[in-house]
C-alpha cells in the first residue's frame, strides 16, 4: 500500500498529482503536465502559472472553448494547450494519460494515468455517477462533495418535472429568474427546452456565451436572447413572461422583486423548497450524492483511495465510510 500511496497525492494548493508527470486542477511546480478536468473555478487554480511553466496544459476541446469565453480567448494563449478527446491516450515518457467522460458540466473529464508498472491511477474530477463510466483502478482519487451519509437524495428522478412545474407557475406571474452556476444553468435551459417550455430565454453576456459553446458541442437549449438586447430588456422591465438565467453570484443584484428559482445541489430533504414568497430552491445537482460516490468505489475496486479534502465536501467522512464498508485503505488529503 505504501508503494501505491506514493503514486498519487493531493497537495495543500489543491493539485491532484497522478504518477510522475501529471498535476490536475491546481498548479504544481514539480509536474510538467497540467490537466484541467473541467471549467469550474475550483478546478482552474493557478492555471496562469501552469500556462507559463508547464510543458503542456491538457483539457478537452469543450473545456477549452468554455475557458475561452469565461476568461478571454487570449488567456490560454499564454501557454501550450493540447486538447485531448475522451478515450484518446497521450503517451508521455513511460506513462499513458487518457481522459474519460465525467457527467458534470460540458467537457468534464476523468483522468487515468497508467504507469510503467501497469498501475492504474485515476482521478474522477467532479461527477454524477449515473452518466459516468466507472474506471477500473488500483489507486483512485475522488471528489468528496457529498461524502457524508446524510447527503442522500432519494428523489432525484422527480426533480426535473418539479423544476418545469415551478418555472411554469412562475411564468404566470411574469418573468422567472433562474440562478445557478455555469453548466448547471445550461442544463436547466436544456430541460426546459426539451419539455417544450415556450417562454423566451434571456441571459447576460457570459452566461449567453457559455450557452453558445454548449450548443456548439451538441446541447439543445432553445432560443436565447442577450439581456442587453432591447426586446429582452423590455420583457424584464415590464415583468413579462420570460426566463432569465443568471450566475449564482448575481443573485443579490438582479430580479429582486421577481419570481426566483435557485438550482442547488445542497438539498437533501426534498426536491423543492419554498424559502420565501415567489422564491424556490430546486435540488438539481451535478455531483453524485453519498450513495453515488460509494457506488463508484464499489465498482472501481481500487486498492487505495484518496478523497479530495481540498475542495468543499466531506473527505474525512467519505474516507472513513470507504474503510468501514469496503475494507479498502482510504485517506483524506491534504491533511487539515
Ligand atoms: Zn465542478
Amino acid at each position: 500500500m505504501l508503494i501505491l500511496s506514493v503514486k498519487a497525492t493531493l497537495t495543500h494548493r489543491g493539485a491532484v498529482l497522478l504518477g510522475k508527470y501529471v498535476a490536475c486542477d491546481a498548479f504544481d511546480e514539480s509536474k510538467p503536465l497540467r490537466v484541467v478536468t473541467h471549467a469550474h473555478a475550483d478546478h482552474m487554480i493557478g492555471l496562469q502559472q501552469s500556462l507559463r511553466t508547464c510543458e503542456k496544459v491538457l483539457m478537452t476541446k469543450p473545456t477549452k472553448d468554455l475557458i475561452d469565453v469565461m476568461r478571454s480567448p487570449l488567456f490560454l494563449m499564454g501557454g501550450f494547450v493540447e486538447t485531448l478527446d475522451y478515450g484518446k491516450t497521450l503517451q508521455y515518457e513511460e506513462e499513458r494519460i487518457t481522459f474519460y467522460h465525467a457527467d458534470h458540466i460540458l467537457g468534464a473529464a476523468q483522468v487515468l494515468v497508467e504507469d510503467a508498472e501497469g498501475t492504474r491511477i485515476a482521478y474522477t474530477g467532479d461527477f454524477r455517477v449515473d452518466g459516468t463510466p466507472i474506471l477500473d483502478t488500483d489507486l483512485l482519487v475522488m471528489e468528496a462533495t457529498y461524502g457524508n451519509p446524510t447527503c442522500k437524495r432519494s428523489f432525484e428522478k422527480d426533480v426535473k418535472d418539479l423544476l418545469v412545474s415551478i418555472v411554469e407557475k412562475g411564468l404566470k406571474h411574469g418573468s422567472v429568474y433562474v440562478f445557478g452556476y455555469h453548466g448547471k444553468l445550461q442544463e436547466v435551459m436544456q430541460i426546459l427546452h426539451e419539455t417544450g417550455v415556450k417562454a423566451p430565454f434571456v441571459a447576460p453576456e457570459r452566461v449567453f456565451h457559455v450557452s453558445r459553446v454548449c450548443e456548439q458541442h451538441g446541447m439543445r437549449l432553445g432560443r436565447l436572447m442577450l439581456s442587453e438586447e432591447r426586446e429582452a430588456r423590455e420583457l424584464l422591465e415590464r415583468n413579462l413572461p420570460c426566463i432569465a438565467f443568471y450566475h449564482m453570484g448575481s443573485r443579490s443584484k438582479v430580479g429582486r422583486c421577481g419570481f426566483r428559482v435557485y438550482v442547488s445541489g445542497w438539498e437533501f430533504d426534498s426536491p423543492c423548497r419554498e424559502i420565501a414568497d415567489k422564491e424556490y430552491v430546486i435540488a438539481l445537482s451535478d455531483h453524485s450524492d453519498f450513495d453515488g460516490l460509494m457506488e463508484y468505489v464499489r465498482r472501481s475496486k481500487p486498492k487505495f483511495v484518496i478523497a479530495d479534502n481540498f475542495r468543499i465536501g466531506y473527505a474525512e467522512t467519505l474516507a472513513r465510510e470507504i474503510r468501514k464498508h469496503f475494507g479498502i485503505s482510504a485517506v483524506a488529503l491534504p491533511k487539515r
